[in-house]
Order: structure tokens, then sequence, then C-alpha cells
């Protein structure tokens, strides 16, 4: 339904999309995620048309975005971060407005009243936007993205000020929407993710780090040891070597300890007590270990794995 295929954009000398791909399927809640000034708006807009890109190709049902953006926009109903309000207007005004910018065919009262129903916006239509709380100005910016029916709903950072039942009541209202619209959502906030999205994409620093369904990304978690082992030895010496046994899935530096010491974060299959082998191997090569504790890694811990640069430098995605 979307494809995004090696994007670049360039804000002068900053370079905001460094060539990004990813694709998004029909009836997919994709989580667009990354921690502040990863990229994410910069996507977005050229996905929904607002930005031009300085290369690639991006498509939305097949419809070229640079080449017919008239006809892609028709397919995507887009919540910026800022929504495009304005206070002095009624909500139902608003609505109308939108329908006429949009030059909306469905039946107009019908369409609008559907689309009130749906994001229960109902019993304020008279009000003026400007005297609704926060969230109820977030169900009007989802409101005028509905209008036209579009295939694919946007949605930048739709949670981002409200407080904590507003956010509930909008991812649910997200949730919901999924099973009509193909969804991007674009967030910083991992728990949002994993409790609407089917799949995630990370970006960070322009490029993608990650492109995962959400069960892969758990499943891998459930499915590894983890630990961390403070290692005394040449730090490059000891890293080959555990690099080197079959017994380990990946070992990585994560911080000198002392001046003879360095930590290591060790994973195995979840089916393999990888300790023996691993005390054996060291100490055939003379590197003692001194301290072996097992981690619980949650998904916040991958997330900032694979935002950190040292992860980016290895290649970005790695499990
Ligand atoms: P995110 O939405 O993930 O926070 P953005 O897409 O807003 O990230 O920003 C990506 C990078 O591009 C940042 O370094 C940001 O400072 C830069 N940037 C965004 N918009 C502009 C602009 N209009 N002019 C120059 N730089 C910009």
């Amino acid at each position: 339904m979307i494809e995004f295929k090696n994007v670049y954009k360039d804000y002068g000398q900053n370079h905001a999309l460094k060539g990004i791909s990813f694709s998004v399927k029909q009836g997919e809640i994709l989580g667009f995620l990354g921690p502040n000034g990863a990229g994410k708006s910069t996507a977005l807009n050229i996905l929904t048309g607002y930005l031009s890109a300085t290369a690639g190709e991006a498509f939305v049902d097949g419809v070229s975005i640079f080449e017919n953006p008239m006809e892609a926009k028709k397919q995507i109903g887009f919540l910026p971060e800022m929504p495009p309000l304005y206070p002095e207007m009624r909500v139902g005004e608003y609505l109308n407005f939108v329908y006429d910018l949009k030059n909306c065919k469905i039946s107009r009262k019908q369409h609008i009243n559907d689309i009130c129903e749906v994001v229960k916006l109902s019993h304020v239509k008279n009000r003026l936007i400007k005297n609704l709380s926060k969230g109820y100005k977030q169900r009007v910016g989802i409101a005028q993205a509905l209008i036209g029916n579009p295939k694919v709903l946007v949605f930048d950072e739709p949670t981002v000020g409200l407080d904590p039942k507003q956010i509930i009541e909008i991812r649910n209202l997200v949730k919901m929407l999924g099973k009509e619209h193909t969804i991007i959502l674009s967030t910083h906030i991992l728990p949002e993710v994993q409790q609407v999205c089917s799949r995630v994409v990370v970006i960070n620093e322009g490029l993608i780090v990650a492109d995962e369904s959400i069960e892969t990304l758990t499943e891998a978690l459930e499915g590894t040891r983890r630990y961390i082992a403070k290692i005394c030895g040449a730090e490059q010496d000891v890293l080959k070597l555990l690099r080197s046994l079959p017994v380990l899935r990946s070992a990585d530096v994560i911080g000198a300890q002392d001046a003879n010491s360095v930590s290591y974060l060790i994973e195995s299959d979840e089916n393999i007590d990888a300790r023996v082998p691993l005390f054996n191997a060291l100490a055939a090569k003379g590197y003692a270990i001194i301290g072996l504790e097992g981690v619980d890694m949650s998904l916040e811990d991958v997330f900032v794995r694979l935002v950190s640069n040292k992860e980016k430098r290895e290649g970005g995605k790695r499990r």
C-alpha cells in the first residue's frame, strides 16, 4: 500500500534522510519509531506530499507521490504534529470547510455525521474549536484526516501533550481505525507501538535501523539469555574470542569497568547454558571472568541499542 524506495532529504548541509526504504502492507498499523530529530516528520511530510524529496521514489497504492501527487494525496489522510485547526471555527463548520478543501464527493451530511460518530465528536459539533480540550482538538484533527475516507492514515505523534486518559482514548481510536485503514503511526514512545502496532520501523539519524513485526521483536527477546560479563584482558582480543564461541549468539562491549576489566553484553539461545563453555574458553586463554550476571532486557533496551551510534557503526540491526 505504501512504498518508500531509497528516499533522501537534505536541508542544505543537513542530511535528514539518508536513503530510507520501507513498505507498509494493506491493513497494517505500522509504528514509525525514532528519537527526536531522527527524521520521522521529514519522511511523513514527504509521504503526504508536504515536502519534496532530494532523491528516491515513494508510492501510495501504486501511485507515485512525486509524479502524481494529487492522485496519491487523495489516498492519504494526515494528522500532522500540529493539526491545521482553526480555533475560531465550530467543529462542524471546520469539518465542512475541510470537506470543501478536499473536494470530497461522498454525501456531505452523512459522511461528516459518520466521522463525528466514529471519533466521538457528535456532541461537540457546535462548539468552538478553541474551547475544546487538547484531547478533543486531537479528535477534530483525526476527523479532518478521515474526510474523503482515505485508504491510508498517517498520524504524526498523535498523543504528545495529552493527559493519560486522553492518551488511552486516542490509542484505542487509532487501533479501531486500523480495522478499516492502513495506518502509519509516528511516535517516540515505545509502549505506544507495542500497544497499537503490528509492525515497527525504527529510524535514527536518517537511517532505518530496524524493520520488524512486534511479535518477532518480542519473541527474539523472549528466546534469548543475556548476561553481563566482566572479563580481564585486552578488549579486542577478548571480544574476538567471545564472538568466535558457538554457544554465544552475540557479544558487545558495554564499558570499561577499570584498568583491568571490561564489561560485555553477551547473548545465547534460551535453551543453551553458555556459562561453563564460556568459562573454559576464557580460562584456556588466560582471561579471568570476575563477574557474570544475568540481565532482563525490555523492548525499551532494544530500542536504545538500536538507536545508539555504536549499533549503527556495526551495521544497524542485529540479534
Ligand atoms: P523527527 O520528526 O524524528 O523529530 P525531523 O524530521 O523533524 O525529525 O528532523 C530530522 C532532522 O532534520 C533534524 O536534524 C532536524 O533538525 C532537521 N530539520 C527538520 N526540518 C528542517 C527544516 N525545515 N530545515 C532544516 N532542518 C530541518
